[in-house]
């Protein structure tokens, strides 16, 4: 007799755990065995006693937390059936960054599928997603509403290259994520022939190296030294997104601001975070890759573990596929999620006016605002974990 999908994982404080194996898939609390889908700060945190990921993820750890981030480690070669106690466990490429990888678990005849962070637009940094036929299929739902379609990236990138050659006097400064989203940036922009230096902010650095050594050309990029910031007329410089509002981009010459996220698709946000060339450039699926992915799969049942869960799980049970949300705290994509106004609420209001019914509170002016157009839709604020935030890394403060 098949095994029910709760009998191979359930949900725990400490996230997703797996009682016939034994271990828990990116717990947001140290465990005793960690299996982990990729290297973002919410997924991969510190402190595991034992810890399973693909080899890229490993090392991204030991350039975030340190060589000794756990006591022992095991690489999972893509592709590959490992035993862990009473299941089998395979690692097999998700699409989001390097070393991202969906972890699916059989036992007894059925098949779970933990699919992380995944996405199905074409990357130059990362093996491309694979789909992996399963009977439950665990997705997150950052972008799962019918308004979120991702255009294509090379459009995004030629805007800013069109951009960079209209302005040639002043800097283009692109805020972006240090993991995975700055360095697709940049692959892009070779991709496209752009064959000039691409400046780096010093937090960009070692994870830019380590790509580097994965075998991902990125071309030069040299560190930004402070001191020469101001002759950097043309250039494009990559930074965290916290720094495109820092008196750091201000010593640039006459600076653009640019910001690479899916969440750029929302005008509002970008109006509010002062991003004058908004880049629509997302590392998670849009509602139509998040769809298919799902009926590829051919599973009969789906966890929606974050995001927006809601419009997901309905959708599901339109197609006759059982669906349930998880609700997990915890994960708010370091890579897209919005960075939490709630600690650091904007002193400035929106550009925008506000419309009727429009309140003021932060979490107001984070929801975007309702109207009749796409880009204006009010998307619900994802939840943010208030006991037990991502640790603090030097690219995952907003
Ligand atoms: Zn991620
Ligand atoms: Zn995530």
């Amino acid at each position: 007799m098949a095994l029910r999908s709760t009998d191979i994982l359930t949900q725990t404080p400490q996230g997703l755990y797996c009682p016939l194996g034994d271990f828990h898939i990116d717990p947001i609390r140290p465990v005793k065995r960690a299996l982990i889908t990729h290297g973002h700060s919410d997924h991969a945190r510190a402190g595991h006693r034992a810890v399973m990921a693909t080899r890229e993820t490993l090392r991204i750890m030991g350039v975030r937390y340190g060589e000794d981030f756990a006591a022992t480690t095991q690489e999972a070669a893509l592709g590959e059936s490992a035993k862990l106690g009473d299941v089998t466990v395979r690692f097999t490429p998700a699409g989001h960054v390097l070393g991202s990888a969906q972890i699916s678990i059989e036992a007894g005849g059925t098949r779970v599928v933990v699919s992380g962070d995944y996405k199905r637009a074409e990357d130059p940094t990362c093996l491309p997603y694979e789909v992996v036929p399963c009977d439950v299929f665990i997705t997150e739902a950052t972008f799962g509403l019918p308004v979120f379609r991702h255009p294509d990236t090379r459009d995004e990138v030629r805007k800013l290259l069109d951009s960079v050659a209209l302005f040639p006097e002043r800097a283009h400064i692109v805020g972006a994520y240090a993991l995975g989203k700055a360095q697709r940036v940049m692959a892009l922009l070779r991709e496209e022939g752009y064959d000039k230096p691409i400046h780096l902010h010093g937090a960009m650095e070692r994870l830019t190296e380590l790509y580097k050594s994965e075998g991902v050309p990125l071309g030069e990029t040299p560190k930004v030294v402070a001191a020469e910031r101001s002759k950097l007329a043309g250039a494009i410089v990559l930074c965290p997104p916290s720094s495109i509002q820092d008196l750091w981009s201000r010593r640039f010459p006459d600076p653009v601001t640019c910001f690479a996220s899916g969440w750029m698709q929302v005008r509002a946000r970008a109006r509010q975070k002062g991003v004058e060339l908004p880049l629509v450039i997302s590392d998670h699926s849009d509602w139509d890759d998040l769809c298919r992915t799902i009926v590829e799969t051919g599973a009969g049942e789906v966890w929606v573990t974050h995001g927006q869960e809601d419009a997901l799980v309905h959708w599901c049970t339109t197609q006759g596929i059982q669906a349930r949300p998880l609700h997990m705290l915890g994960y708010g994509d370091e890579g897209e999620a919005e960075p939490d106004e709630t600690a650091h609420p904007p002193v400035e209001p929106p550009a925008h006016p506000p419309l009727e019914g429009e309140g003021r509170s932060a979490s107001a002016i984070r929801g975007g605002v309702g109207s009749a157009s796409a880009d204006e839709v009010a998307v619900p604020t994802p939840p943010r974990p208030l006991a037990d935030p991502p640790p603090q890394g030097e690219d995952s403060s907003p």
